[in-house]
């Protein structure tokens, strides 16, 4: 059955970012920006661009995205955070039926949400990348036990690999494996969007990237798995990572401190 226990405590609060790494926070611009709708089609386009509504849930400023089509009442939820609340009652104001979760990895704050979104809607599936799907029903994989809080989810119901296909409300995804940050970190690819779109979880913020001291992390294979898979998208590339503002691939391969064209890495232009 699905277990909803100490999903909304907000009683501990660990202090640390679960997510980017490093001291370039977000402050208050992570809650600004809201609702995102992107209209900017650089080519005609026979279906309505992606809609993308940002979510930010306490304690860890975690953003929880509904990504679907204008017109269309099914949507994709991604990452479904600590405030389920909040997720569901934008869904339901907007008559919305979401048709699967999409995690990017199993961490607490990207998973918290879940089993109130399963007791809203019993049928809906859980999708995440094989590696970390053990972190779905273990505290201390998905690191809650860590802040004394103990997050589980319902098991995954799909699990994805690097190029895996996830085709739901409108959308085709194409799936990633992006490791470091955490041992199953995936990213969702939309090839589909004019500019492209990438939801891209705790893998590339604006001016930083994910952690990588958790365990099975890996500041190596981060940098390394942006700058060979996310790298080569086009500049004008939208990132929505899991914490912060979004950002594009071209600004963050030419500032990002820690993988771009200043951080004293080779082969980057
Ligand atoms: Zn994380």
């Amino acid at each position: 059955m699905l277990t909803t226990g100490m999903l909304t405590t907000g009683r501990r609060r660990p202090r640390q970012s679960l997510g980017n790494s490093g001291s370039r926070g977000y402050s208050r611009e992570s809650q600004s920006f809201g609702k995102v709708a992107f209209g900017r089609v650089a080519v005609p386009s026979p279906v309505a661009p992606a809609e993308i509504e940002v979510i930010v849930s306490v304690p860890f400023m975690e953003n929880t995205l509904i990504v679907r089509r204008p017109g269309r009442r099914d949507c994709l939820v991604v990452d479904p955070g600590f405030q389920p609340e909040k997720i569901i009652r934008s869904l339901q104001s907007n008559d919305l039926a979401p048709s699967a979760i999409l995690l990017t990895h199993g961490h607490a704050d990207h998973i918290a949400g879940n089993a109130a979104l399963r007791q809203e809607w019993p049928a809906l599936p859980i999708l995440i990348g094989a590696g970390d799907a053990a972190m779905l029903t273990d505290p201390r994989a998905n690191l809650s036990a860590l802040g004394g809080v103990n997050v589980t989810s319902p098991s995954a119901d799909r699990l994805l690999v690097e190029g895996d296909r996830v085709e739901a409300a409108g959308f085709e995804f194409d799936v990633l494996d992006l490791p470091g940050h955490s041992p199953g970190h995936i990213v969702y690819l939309l090839q589909t969007e004019s500019p492209f779109i990438v939801l891209g979880g705790d893998v590339l913020f604006q001016g930083s990237i994910g952690r990588c001291d958790f365990p099975g992390g890996s500041q190596k294979l981060l940098v390394g798995g942006i700058r060979k898979k996310l790298f080569p998208l086009a500049d004008d590339t939208i990132v929505y990572p899991g914490h912060g503002a979004p950002t594009t691939i071209g600004h963050e391969r030419r500032t990002n401190p820690f993988c771009g064209k200043n951080a004293g890495l080779f082969d980057i232009e």
